[in-house]
């Protein structure tokens, strides 16, 4: 199992990040699997799966089952994974800009259009080289200063050969949901199936430029851009949420890391037998109408629903108290579906959001991510 070291620079004389990446199977062979863990740092669900995966792909890999190949970046965030106030860790955004780990990667979509839509030939695996090679000059070009925008060129440059992108998350009391763009729907179907998905949320761009996005999009604008020219897939990125902050566990990372693995046998990178797909337990949904529910009002906050239950429209999902008052201001739901988030704080003020509803009714524009 080749191990490399990758240098993150900080900006501080004296302190450097470092990336750690796995590599199984053949350099070269294909499909290419890049999975990684904990880019938001302090979401440890990945990264505890991805221990299970290291184990288990180093036996298989020993074992001679790769047909593909598969990157494994265990610890994708070390600047985040560093960040402390207080004692308490902040790993979502950075504390030297504020910016969320996982927003604002280059969108490369639209200079990798103008410089190889005109390249591109009827040779769909010439196609296919032609962009990566491009994707990855233009990857180099982009200026980068800060430790997080160099921690973003470097998972992207690790990423960008990959055929399929796992990106591991979670959210702060969830289900286990997923994000992923509408042509990745079928790729990703398997995975939805056999890690027990209650929602998938659905959009050709988020609004927010997240990590899994940066390394599908150009693919679909290229795909789009030239549709009198064969190219490969290129790359279906999926954001994989592992249920909630609090949701660590061997027994789930067992689970979860065994149904991805699962998985990679579906998509042909692992030998032997396809574990059968059990029934999906939801129906796609857009992101565009994944109501977020804000509180209307500050105080203490009481849920009357989980995370992971199917809710109606109008129905009361939370309870707010006035600590000074005793006033109780309930909190509900526009949408039908699926309450597949919520929050974990206690305590809350005017406009925070306390959760998510995985709908049907609602058509959101602009920003869809959380911030
Ligand atoms: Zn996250």
């Amino acid at each position: 199992m080749p191990t490399e070291t990758i240098a993150i620079p900080s900006g501080s004389p004296g302190t450097e990040y470092s990336l750690t990446v796995h590599r199984f199977g053949r350099r070269n062979a294909r499909p290419h699997v890049y999975i990684q863990a904990a880019l938001h740092a302090d979401e440890i669900p990945g990264m505890i799966c991805a221990q299970v995966l290291r184990r288990e792909l180093a036996a298989l890999d020993a074992a001679g089952a790769l047909v593909g190949q598969v990157t494994l970046v265990p610890v994708a965030n070390p600047i985040g994974l560093a960040q402390q106030v207080l004692g308490l860790p902040v790993g979502r955004f950075s504390l030297s800009d504020g910016g969320n780990f996982n927003r604002d990667f280059p969108d490369l979509a639209a200079l990798l259009v103008a410089r190889v839509g005109d390249r591109l030939t009827m040779d769909e695996t010439l196609n296919g080289r032609t962009v990566r090679e491009a994707f990855a000059e233009a990857l180099w070009q982009q200026p980068r200063s800060s430790a997080p925008q160099h921690l973003k060129a470097a998972l992207l440059r690790l990423a960008l050969d990959a055929d399929l992108v796992l990106d591991l998350h979670c959210d702060a009391d969830a289900a286990l949901h997923l994000y992923t763009q509408p042509r990745s729907l079928l790729a990703f179907t398997p995975l939805a199936a056999l890690l027990g998905a209650k929602a998938i949320l659905l959009a050709d761009v988020s609004g927010g430029d997240p990590f899994d996005e940066a390394l599908s999009r150009p693919w679909a604008e290229l795909a789009k851009a030239r549709p009198d020219r064969p190219l490969p897939d290129g790359c279906h990125a999926v954001t994989v949420e592992l249920r909630g902050q609090s949701d660590v566990a061997q027994d789930l990372a067992e689970a979860d890391a065994h149904a991805i693995l699962g998985f990679l046998c579906h998509a042909g990178v692992l030998d032997g037998e396809k574990p059968d797909l059990p029934p999906l337990l939801c129906r796609p949904t857009r992101l565009e109408a994944s109501e977020p529910i804000i509180a209307p009002a500050g105080g203490i906050l009481t849920y009357r629903r989980k995370a992971g239950e199917t809710v109606k429209a109008g129905e009361i999902l939370a309870d707010i108290i006035d600590p000074i008052t005793g006033a109780l201001t309930p909190v509900t739901t526009l949408s039908a579906g699926m309450f597949y988030a919520r929050s974990a704080e206690t305590f809350v003020t005017p406009g925070k959001r306390l959760g998510k509803v995985a709908g049907d009714s609602l058509r959101r524009s602009g920003r869809l991510l959380s911030p």
